[in-house]
């Protein structure tokens, strides 16, 4: 089935340096592989998308990105040059790629300034920020004017996993758990829950956050939250119970998750509009995750929804009419 990804990286001159931030939670074979992917748009890239049927991937520099970066100025020069070097990279395939920005939130006046940037120049249809900015969480009161610029253009955030800001002292003398195996997950769901709690969605009504890894393991717990939210000590008074925020404001990507009862599951809980198909290229095998959404044992209009209707709605793109025969064939890809 034709699709939309979203969750597709690269990285542009000069980020290499903040790789290196991340480059203990990979293996360095698999690193220096999946690397060799991140700066090229064109040959590998279009064949991989062509192969699993990707019709459009919306691009976003690599993690921890411009994050990494602890000179507030240095971060706002570099979030620009990127922007500019995707666009091209865009104007060069447009019928294929979109993009989402990349701000310096170390200075949140200007990140809003380079949030309009993005959107009303150079055409992104999102931003994506991997996690805190040294060490603050977007629902703090600094970050009031990226959200006012977010509401009033109506465009995503792509909330992306970033390293969490120090080490808790539960993953030590185990490694193994730090990264995509387990560190990321908490300390995304705990970002976006902080977003949920902290009146981020009471204020900016219009807002919605685009979650990966199938919502970083929220869709399981919205009963559980519901149930013991109300009755915790402390902390504001919400107006609406934590699953009515998540499911009114949050959407998830299938990325790295090829499992039907994690899609089953989101489909339930967050709904049948919430859930989008997404590979993480270069870090996750993008064909295995075609092939999984292609064979998931959803309805032929849920997995419309799933790889392509949701997002073209999201973003206000539409995919090019395909012909009969093409269609046939897309339709089919894996499952014969
Ligand atoms: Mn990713």
């Amino acid at each position: 089935m034709r699709k939309i990804a979203l969750e597709e990286h690269f990285s542009g001159p000069g980020f290499e340096k903040y790789l290196e931030a991340v480059a203990e939670m990979f293996d360095p074979g698999f690193l220096s592989s999946a690397e060799k992917f991140l700066p090229e748009f064109d040959e590998k890239r279009l064949s991989m998308m062509d192969k699993c049927g990707i019709d459009i991937a919306v691009l976003s520099q690599t993690a921890p990105g411009v994050q990494a970066e602890l000179d507030k100025e240095a971060a706002t020069q570099a979030a620009r040059r990127s922007n500019d070097f995707l666009s091209e990279q865009i104007n060069r395939n447009p019928s294929r790629y979109r993009g989402f920005g990349c701000i310096a939130l170390q200075d949140p006046e200007s990140a809003a300034e380079e949030v309009v940037r993005c959107v009303k120049e150079l055409g992104f249809v999102g931003i994506l920020v991997n996690g805190h900015t040294a060490g603050e969480y977007l629902d703090e009161e600094k970050f009031q004017p990226f959200w006012e610029q977010l509401n009033a253009l109506k465009v995503p955030l792509y909330l992306h996993p970033g390293n969490p800001y120090d080490k808790p002292h539960m993953y030590s003398g185990r490694p193994e758990l730090n990264g995509a195996t387990w560190s990321w997950t908490c300390e995304t769901a705990t970002h976006a829950l902080r977003l949920v709690f902290g009146g981020i969605f009471d204020r900016y009504s219009d807002v919605k956050v685009i979650l990966g890894h199938m919502g970083e393991t929220l869709p399981f717990m919205l009963w559980r939250l519901d149930s013991r939210a109300l009755t915790s000590p402390g902390g504001r008074a919400m107006k609406k119970p934590p699953s009515q925020y998540i499911r009114e404001h949050i959407v998830i990507t299938t990325s790295g998750v090829c499992a039907n009862g994690p899609l089953l599951c989101s489909l339930s809980e967050m709904g049948e509009d919430s859930v989008m198909f997404s590979t993480d290229y270069p870090y996750e095998d993008a064909e295995l995750a075609a092939q999984f959404i292609d064979n998931a044992p959803i309805s032929l209009e849920q997995r419309e929804k799933v790889c392509f209707r949701t997002a073209e709605h999201l973003f206000r793109i539409s995919l090019e009419p395909q012909s009969a025969a093409a269609t046939a064939l897309s339709s089919h890809s894996y499952r014969d």
